[in-house]
């Protein structure tokens, strides 16, 4: 049994009376396939920085505890610039980047809500994450990424 946190801890990322559901997304092409676990009541991040803008990316940041791929590691490459830190993944075949590993939250998975499959997503609340004040967007959502 995990004793570092007390059974009844509420999570930051469910609100009271939510629970968490098992989402399925991937790709265009369906190579690339995954779960994540969270709330059926999403909050999710539009950021503006020189990347997200282009791909309109929607951010649903999760403990990589809680993402599992499914099929497709062999079709996803790897782009990064800048930094480094973050490792932007997509699919070589279809060019669509459904998750990667975010530079806000490098222990965690980002999610592209926008390749979710239809019908589990109750609702959803879009957040903007400014890059000009990324360090303070950033300390903001750093509870996202702990399990
Ligand atoms: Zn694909």
């Amino acid at each position: 049994m995990d004793t570092t946190a007390p059974a009844n801890a509420v999570t930051p990322d469910l609100r009271p009376g939510d629970d968490r559901v098992t989402h399925r997304g991937g790709c265009h092409c369906r190579r690339v396939r995954f779960e994540v676990d969270a709330p059926a009541h999403l909050t999710v991040l539009d950021c503006n920085c020189s990347i997200c803008r282009m791909t309109g990316f929607l951010h649903l940041i999760v403990p990589a505890t809680r993402f599992r791929l499914l099929a497709g590691a062999d079709a996803l490459a790897e782009y990064t610039f800048n930094t480094g830190v973050a490792r932007h993944r997509f699919c070589r075949h279809c060019g669509v980047k459904a998750f990667y590993v975010p530079r806000s939250h490098p222990d965690g998975i980002d999610v592209n809500v926008r390749c979710l499959d239809p019908g589990t997503v109750a609702s959803m609340h879009v957040d903007a994450f400014d890059d000009a004040d990324r360090d303070a967007a950033t300390a903001a959502l750093a509870h996202l990424s702990r399990a």
